[in-house]
């Protein structure tokens, strides 16, 4: 049996971790070939040895990607003398990547695993359901596969303003150590968004450049997720996966959008926390909310923060096992804030942010609604009304391209599976189609049986992903239900 894995970040690698770990695959005879197109066995792209600026965007205690042992990672870190954290007490990124190496280094070792670093263009799906694959360098390769995980991360970057290609204008500013250009102390330098990605470019800047003004952000409406709140209280929830075997319908297999709520009414009673005071205070995204939030550590908000943590795992399952009408009244009314409080600006990155714009570092523009080259080669910005102001060299950092035909105009294996009909966009518009919890593409023909597609291109169906740890779980679950539908039942047994 042979098993194509592309992408070796933390999905694919979970799908190979978890297949050679099953004792059902102790009788199959088969061999695992997993592509990358970098060379980034076990890290993927976010954690590479890249500037030791990029930080992870979550506590270390929240970080393990051993299920049985929740703290995995916070022992490794002691290991490593507690050099694996910053002044705002994250964790390098590079440091996160050589934890994954060492956690998956023994599937990598597998003697049934080869690696190839090879950027995978195309797939197709033989009369016999046998998979084949291009690369970039070698076009179609000989090798028929029975199964198929793509596993290749993110959309590319959005283009929202059109200035890809653009000298001054950096679309994609990974891996930073070799992506962020010289600067003059002159130059005006502008950071487009303000999510991870702007904070990782803010602090890029901050540790290697001296300039005469501000950094600046410019955002359109959105700014800063809350400030995440250090939390005094042992938060726990009652949403994990024995709530949801029991509270499904015994037919249908859906649950109540209302008996998630009572639940989790009934459980931030007793914290004395409620929904609605909470999203009232501190669901907007306003840097007033933020300087607020920080001085005055509001409980309450630390609490949501932590039970939303705490309950990371099981939010796309459950979100799945709703109806439809539910779940469109859960991502109108409550997704939205649930997101905005959970992905938090770390407490003490948003003590820096303060005093950066204090010692005026850091600015912040927002009402961005259009960005223009003028004959100088300067961006021009523009709000809703006017022209704004101008700036040297601008870093985008506005998020991934949700929709996947756009996306595929910067992938070339995007590309290939929308021409051979593979994909469909899901009804969001945001990403391809997939089947839950398998995770198998479905085209316009039905599922596309011997090919499964994960990671964070997948969220508007394991919504919330963006995640290490439920990216991990996702491949886990595709990889277990790849062996129980295909492998068990299937004829591959040696
Ligand atoms: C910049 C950044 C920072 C993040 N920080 C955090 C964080 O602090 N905490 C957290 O929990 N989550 C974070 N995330 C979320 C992140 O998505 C997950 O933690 C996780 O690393 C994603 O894993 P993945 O395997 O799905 O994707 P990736 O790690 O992106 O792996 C995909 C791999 O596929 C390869 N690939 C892509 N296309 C092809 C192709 N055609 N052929 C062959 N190989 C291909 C790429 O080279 C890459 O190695 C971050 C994400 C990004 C982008």
């Amino acid at each position: 049996m042979r098993i194509a894995i592309v992408g070796a970040g933390i999905s694919g690698s979970s799908v190979l971790q978890t297949i050679l770990n099953a004792p059902e695959m102790e009788s199959v005879d088969f061999q695992i070939d997993i592509y990358d197109s970098k060379g980034n066995f076990a890290t993927g792209i976010p954690y590479i040895e890249d500037d030791i600026a990029l930080l992870m965007n979550s506590a270390s205690k929240d970080l393990s990607l051993d299920p049985d042992n929740p703290r995995e990672f916070d022992e490794w870190v002691e290991e490593y003398n507690n050099r694996a954290k910053s002044d705002e007490n994250l964790v390098y990124r590079q440091v996160y990547g050589k934890y994954l190496e060492d956690h998956f280094a023994p599937s990598y070792e597998h003697s049934a695993v080869s690696k190839v670093t090879a950027e995978v263009t195309d797939v197709r799906v033989n009369a016999d359901n046998s998979v084949n694959v291009a690369t970039f360098s070698d076009g179609w390769l000989d090798t028929d596969y029975d199964f198929l995980f793509l596993a290749i991360g993110q959309t590319p970057y959005r283009n929202s303003y059109n200035l890809k290609g653009l000298g001054n204008y950096i679309h994609n500013p990974y891996p930073m150590s070799e992506k962020m250009p010289e600067f003059a102390p002159w130059d005006r330098v502008g950071i487009i968004g303000s999510g991870a990605s702007g904070l990782d470019a803010m602090r890029y800047l901050m540790e290697h450049v001296e300039l005469d003004s501000p950094v600046t952000f410019y955002v359109r409406d959105t700014l800063f997720t809350a400030t995440g709140v250090p939390c005094e209280t042992d938060v726990e929830t009652s949403l994990t996966f024995e709530w949801l075997e029991e509270n499904c319908h015994a037919d249908s297999g859906r649950v109540k959008l209302e008996t998630v709520l009572e639940t989790v009414r009934a459980d931030f009673a007793e914290y004395g926390v409620n929904w609605q005071d909470v999203v009232s205070q501190w669901g907007h995204s306003r840097l007033t909310d933020n300087m607020r939030a920080y001085y005055n550590k509001p409980q309450d908000l630390a609490i949501v923060q932590r039970y939303f943590v705490r309950a990371i795992l099981i939010l796309p399952h459950i979100f799945q096992a709703m109806n439809l009408t539910d779940q469109q009244r859960f991502l109108k009314d409550y997704y939205p804030y649930l997101t905005h409080m959970r992905a938090s600006v770390p407490h003490l990155t948003m003590g820096r942010i303060l005093n950066l714009i204090e010692e005026n570092k850091l600015r912040i523009v927002d009402g961005l609604s259009e960005i223009k080259v003028n004959q100088d080669g300067q961006f021009d910005i523009y709000g809703e009304e006017s022209y704004l102001e101008s700036a040297d060299i601008l870093i985008n950092a506005t998020g991934f391209e949700e929709d996947i035909v756009e996306a595929a105009k910067q992938s070339h294996l995007l590309k290939s599976l929308i021409k051979r009909d593979m994909i469909l966009p899901h009804d969001s518009g945001r990403g391809p189609l997939v089947s839950w919890p398998a995770a198998e593409l479905i085209s316009r023909q039905g599922k596309i049986q011997p090919i499964v597609m994960l990671g964070n291109i997948i969220s508007s169906t394991q919504l919330g992903n963006n995640n290490a740890r439920l990216i991990a779980q996702q491949g886990g679950i595709s990889a277990r239900q790849f062996i129980e539908k295909y492998v068990l039942k299937g004829d591959f047994n040696a």
